[in-house]
């Protein structure tokens, strides 16, 4: 038996080790058009930012250890031309310049994505880059390096287009290697793959920190400045505004690396992946495909998507690998987007579907936030977390979960996600059994937390209002009639923190005004993070209240999602 894999880096490499380990005795040829295999894409932004300071920590293994190990015959900078699907082979084009035809029984596609890159004027001209793999990564340092770090002038700046997760990644790293740091992304938030509200806290920690946004701005075009200007780079954007830099990141997303595929049966997709089935087979016979180059349907929503995620693509490889040699016997379920990020001393990260992509397909939700504790609130470093989840009004099916926080994200996403992909609900959440000790959670974790919330807002015990609703009812945009919102902090916090158009009715003070109240007129209460407002609403319907809301997330989400609408919005 003959396998070639095309692309050696997370899909391709996987599979050629998996296969290996299952099939001592084939053929396994790994073809890579560039010159390394097997290393670590997403430690990369990390490298640049001198956190990884080792560059050979950045691969797993070497071509020659690769060889050596699972005894494969890698073929680096050699590239893949085209397919010959009848005929079962692969016209290749070597190191050395030479083309030649290989014949396979089975072909593995894990090509990849690509960068996208507009055609905007400029584009292609020194100093602008995109960051995809270690020849890019190269390039960028030995640029800072050789042309920035050598300036003579003391500011070194760098403008990056696009905000999602490498964006920000790569905008952390060279803000810690003291470049000052433009944003420019022309969508209406930063952090796409979450919610306008979560993505809030990332965008005033990202001020905070020091990195300038410019939200809601497209690109025109690059030019040169002039000879003498202190900066080599004029980035021109569609309001008019200029931006000198000594360079620029590229970081507008991907899209599936297919061209390899062009005149071939190969069924392509309506997003413009590579379709497989369950067993990861391409739909030509024999030839099979993983990783960012190709779609499967959501496992929620049953419709096509692509997956730009590394854990995906390497369970996918071990699957479509087990399936070349042992015939179709794995399946794969399909991968609901978990994904993190750190975002300089913030954590961000998403499970299954957000409240934006649930609109979109028109599909009905609830949201609700919690506010609380990464570990026990009175334990030393502890911090807040933000857990919003999304669900079914129907039957409280968990849809999603994002976070922001400082520490344990990593672990409540996790959970969530198991939940989601098991299509669990938000009862399930209050079912799990977590370990607890006071450096790791609370006695009631935060997940567990999550889940109460959602399942009082799910059994109308607590009807919810979200930040926006609440906005739009002190903006005139509202749209229940005669509304009274009450804030049930305390007269301090009330003075501090004052949102005009709200009353202080303090809950420990409630039960002694309810007097000044009516029962009839529908009611908003709220306090810092939804706790308070919880306690307020009982005791407003256990006093014949008729309509009463609490405001899900608090003042915490309410405050940082309106200051950013507003900011955005200019
Ligand atoms: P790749 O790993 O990109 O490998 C594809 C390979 O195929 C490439 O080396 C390419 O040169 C080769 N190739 C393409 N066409 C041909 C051809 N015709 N002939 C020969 N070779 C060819 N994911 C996460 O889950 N978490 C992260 O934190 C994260 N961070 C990332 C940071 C960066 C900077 C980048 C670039 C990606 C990151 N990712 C992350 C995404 C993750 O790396 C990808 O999802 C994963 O690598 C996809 O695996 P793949 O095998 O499909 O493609």
């Amino acid at each position: 038996m003959k396998y070639i894999i095309i692309g050696g880096v997370a899909g391709g490499a996987t599979a050629a080790a998996r296969i290996r380990r299952i099939d001592e005795k084939s053929d396994v040829i790994l073809i890579e058009k560039r010159h390394h295999i097997s290393y670590a894409n997403c430690g990369l932004p990390y490298y640049l930012g001198n956190v990884i300071t080792e560059r050979k920590k950045l691969f797993v293994k070497t071509a020659d250890d690769f060889q050596k190990r699972f005894n494969v015959k890698v073929m680096t900078e050699t590239e893949a031309l085209s397919i010959d699907s009848v005929n079962q082979s692969v016209k290749i084009r070597t190191s050395k310049g030479v083309e030649e035809d290989l014949t396979y029984d089975k072909l593995l596609l894990s090509p990849g994505a690509m960068p996208v890159k507009p055609k905007l004027k400029g584009i292609d001209m020194p100093g602008i880059f995109t960051l995809r793999n270690v020849g890019d990564t190269d390039k960028i340092k030995a640029y800072i390096d050789e042309c920035i770090c050598k300036k003579k002038y003391p500011d070194k700046k760098v403008v990056i287009v696009g905000a999602g997760f490498i964006g920000l990644e790569m905008a952390e790293n060279l803000k810690n290697q003291g470049l000052d740091v433009t944003i420019v992304e022309m969508g209406s938030q930063i952090m796409n793959p979450v919610d306008f509200c979560m993505a809030s806290f990332i965008q005033n920690h990202l001020i905070e920190k020091g990195v300038n946004l410019r939200i809601n701005e497209q690109v025109e075009s690059f030019e040169y400045t002039s000879i003498d200007d202190s900066f080599p780079i004029s980035v021109k954007l569609k309001s008019g505004y200029d931006i000198k830099t000594d360079m620029v990141i590229l970081s507008m997303g991907v899209r599936p690396q297919t061209s390899l595929i062009k005149n071939t049966d190969i069924k392509l997709g309506q997003t413009g992946g590579i379709c497989v089935d369950q067993y990861m087979r391409t739909s030509v016979k024999d030839i099979f495909a993983v990783g960012d180059a190709v779609e499967y349907p959501h496992p929620i929503t049953g419709r096509p998507w692509l997956n730009y995620l590394a854990g995906p693509a390497n369970r996918q490889a071990r699957i479509a690998a087990t399936n070349m040699v042992r015939g179709c016997i794995d399946k794969y379920e399909g991968s609901i987007g978990t994904a993190i990020a750190k975002v300089f001393d913030l954590t961000v990260a998403v499970t299954g579907l957000i409240g934006r992509r649930l609109q979109q397909l028109n599909i009905k939700y609830m949201a609700t936030h919690t506010v609380s504790c990464s570990s026990a609130s009175y334990y030393p470093d502890s911090s807040s977390m933000i857990i919003k989840l999304t669900y079914s009004p129907a039957n409280g099916q968990l849809f999603g979960a994002q976070i922001i926080g400082k520490t344990g994200v990593d672990k409540r996403i996790d959970l969530f996600s198991r939940i989601i992909k098991k299509k669990g609900t938000v009862m399930d959440l209050m079912e799990i059994e977590q370990a607890y000790a006071p450096p790791y959670s609370s006695a009631k974790d935060p997940a567990a937390i999550a889940g109460y919330v959602a399942t009082n807002a799910f059994t109308k015990e607590m009807p919810v209002l979200t930040w926006k609703r609440m906005f739009q009812e002190l903006h005139g945009m509202g749209t229940i009639k005669n509304l009274r919102i009450l804030d049930v902090r305390t007269p301090e916090e009330y003075k501090e923190n004052y949102i005009e158009g709200t009353e202080n009715f303090p809950l420990d003070e409630l039960r002694d005004h309810l007097k000044e109240l009516d029962q009839n007129q529908p009611t908003l209460v709220f306090c810092r993070v939804g706790l308070r407002g919880y306690l307020a609403l009982n005791i407003l319907k256990g006093n014949g209240f008729k309509e009463v809301y609490n405001l899900t997330g608090g003042v915490t989400v309410y405050n940082s999602a309106s200051k950013v609408w507003i900011t955005n919005k200019k």
